[in-house]
């Protein structure tokens, strides 16, 4: 779908919206604000506010697996399915432990969760600099395709070798919520 715009500072434009999944939707609002879609959101993990305290508040009365919790938009606002596989690969966490778990008693994050926090934010800011994630007839502004789906460590790689030095594992897919879980049950554990 194409609409033809005039922007008040860049003039005449073309926004354009594939949507490819079938998963988004255009509102259009005087105030961002006023969006009900919007209300009740997480923080953005790039933001100022995402960080492994916020995480432990809202994993402590989590009875749910941290992959559902991370992608739980309440929680955090924007992650999807690849980056969540991604991050606890990187913070060497099983998609499968409990969310409650990764949180001490009187509520702050274990190193684990700290861990964690790091590698969603380094996950994403690496996604952002090569360009994305996509799918295959994916173009940005300028034409090309995004490139991040060729670095991928986990993420639809059953049955290759885990990408971590020295680890003998080979990637698993699980489904969880009926969504994929790319993992390797070697060096991602329980904490
Ligand atoms: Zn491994």
């Amino acid at each position: 779908m194409i609409w033809s715009i005039d922007h008040p500072d860049h003039g005449p434009m073309d926004l354009i919206y594939a949507d490819p999944r079938r998963f988004g939707f255009i509102d259009l609002l005087d105030q961002i604000e006023d969006s009900p879609y919007l209300k009740g959101l997480g923080p953005e993990p790039l933001g100022n506010q995402f960080n492994a305290q916020m995480l432990a508040d809202a994993f402590r009365s989590k009875k749910a697996p941290v992959k559902a919790a991370l992608l739980d938009q309440r929680v955090v606002a924007g992650l999807g399915n690849i980056y969540v596989a991604e991050a606890l690969f990187r913070a060497h966490i099983l998609p499968t432990v409990m969310a409650l778990s990764l949180v001490t008693k009187d509520g702050h994050p274990k190193p684990a969760l700290e861990a964690l926090a790091r590698a969603v934010v380094a996950v994403l800011t690496e996604a952002i600099q090569v360009g994305g994630s996509t799918l295959k007839d994916f173009r940005n502004a300028e034409g090309g395709s995004g490139y991040f789906q060729h670095s991928f460590a986990v993420y639809d790689r059953a049955d290759q070798r885990c990408p971590t030095p020295e680890c003998t594992g080979t990637i698993s897919r699980i489904v969880q919520s009926g969504r994929s879980s790319f993992f390797c049950p070697v060096c991602q554990k329980q904490p």
